[in-house]
């Protein structure tokens, strides 16, 4: 599939400067990937969503040319609520001690887009001293103000003019999320004024996960962005660039922004701009997009076939990990659910079942002591999954799909 997206022709959210071109066909996938239900034939009755990927051939930006904004609940829990994983607690507390040294957090007033249930804002503001407040539509704890000097707010952060002043704005796993990302970072970008603000933004990195079986690819990502499609579509919003990097074993991409006026990127002394080798890793991308569509099929096929395998010897093979990469490799790999079981150490999903599937999420402990092999979704845990299966005295061989 490599063919213009014909009567959905669209232009590139990012650079604007080229058409999507259609290059991969994903089929239907759960739209309510982040959830989790009472019952199983309310879970196997949750609705799925067509996705057809595109690409810009000029910034490597990807977007689901079927994207339909009204199927998707923005108050629905998002894939966000990882907090129950040591690794990513460490990766965040981590991440804040970084930014705290690098940016200046310490006394601003911070905003925070997409804060999920609030656990990073409140942390960054007990470290660094400063205030902040947190807009996500799946927020569901107690609003107002926190002793931490965060302040959290159930409901969509309001774009379209009525933001409290702010120095320094935090996104996390919201751009990829919103139907038009331009006009979220120019929004953003407008109600920052001639305030010297500083914007770090993260996404899933595309360029690791659209380069590898495309586990990311879930229908609530309406935007895959690599480096090059993030830096274009931020600077296009009006925002300058001043960094960039990959975190979390390359899976999450950062970009940091500035408002200071000038030009679109940062530059050095002698006024050259910094050089984020974004046409490099432009032409890689679109190099590993052109390989996508078979590598994804291939992918499916060869988890299917080692789970039936595996269950066939009577290995019991089982999930870990009930996120939404996990819920698409059930989508993809297992809808005969041949697996012996799904855990996740969230106890929030336990005793409770995944859309479309319809597979039950268990326990940890509640593991057969005999299982020999499990199915692990994001390499960054393997280490925090091998030491919980040693202390449970079960000897399986991990698997990273
Ligand atoms: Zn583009």
């Amino acid at each position: 599939m490599d063919k213009p997206t014909g009567p959905t022709e669209r232009p590139c959210d990012a650079c604007g400067a080229a058409a999507l071109v259609a290059f991969s066909e994903v089929g239907d996938l759960p739209i309510e990937t982040g959830r989790h239900f009472a019952s199983e034939a309310r879970a196997m009755a949750s609705p799925v969503g067509r996705v057809v990927l595109g690409r810009c051939p000029r910034c490597a930006y990807v977007r689901n040319l079927a994207f339909e904004a009204t199927l998707v609940d923005p108050a629905a829990p998002t894939d966000m609520n990882l907090y129950h994983s040591p690794t990513f607690r460490r990766f965040c507390s981590g991440l804040i001690v970084d930014l705290v040294d690098r940016l200046p957090v310490r006394g601003a007033r911070v905003l925070e887009v997409g804060c999920a249930q609030g656990e990073f804002l409140k942390e960054l503001c007990a470290v660094a001293g400063c205030t902040g407040i947190g807009y996500d539509a799946s927020y569901a704890g107690p609003e107002g103000p926190d002793p931490s000097g965060a302040e959290l707010r159930a409901g969509p952060a309001p774009l379209d003019g009525n933001l409290p002043p702010y120095d320094v704005l935090v996104s996390r796993f919201a751009l990829e999320h919103v139907d038009d990302p331009l006009s979220f970072l120019s929004s953003l970008r407008r109600q920052a004024g001639d305030r010297p603000v500083v914007a770090h933004v993260q996404v899933p990195d595309a360029g690791y996960d659209l380069a590898t079986a495309g586990w990311e690819v879930i229908y609530p990502h309406v935007s895959y962005f690599n480096v090059s499609a993030l830096c274009a579509i931020a600077e296009r919003a009006g925002w300058r660039v001043t960094g960039t990097g990959a975190v979390f074993s390359g899976l999450i991409r950062y970009v940091e922004l500035s408002s200071a006026p000038g030009a679109a990127r940062e530059t050095d002394d002698l006024g050259t701009p910094l050089d984020l080798g974004l046409d490099a890793a432009r032409d890689a991308q679109l190099a590993a997009l052109r390989g996508f569509d078979a590598r994804h099929h291939r992918m499916r096929r060869h988890w299917a076939e080692t789970i039936s395998r595996l269950a066939d010897e009577g290995a019991k093979p089982v999930l870990w990990g009930a996120g939404s990469r996990g819920v698409q490799l059930l989508t993809f790999a297992d809808p005969k659910r041949r697996l012996t079981a799904v855990v996740d150490v969230n106890p929030a999903k336990w005793g409770r079942f995944l859309p479309v599937t319809g597979h039950r999420v268990d326990p940890p402990d509640s593991l057969p002591r005999d299982v020999r092999a499990v199915v692990i979704t994001n390499p960054v845990y393997r280490a925090e999954i091998a030491r919980s299966l040693r202390d449970l005295g079960i000897t399986a061989e991990i698997l990273a799909a």
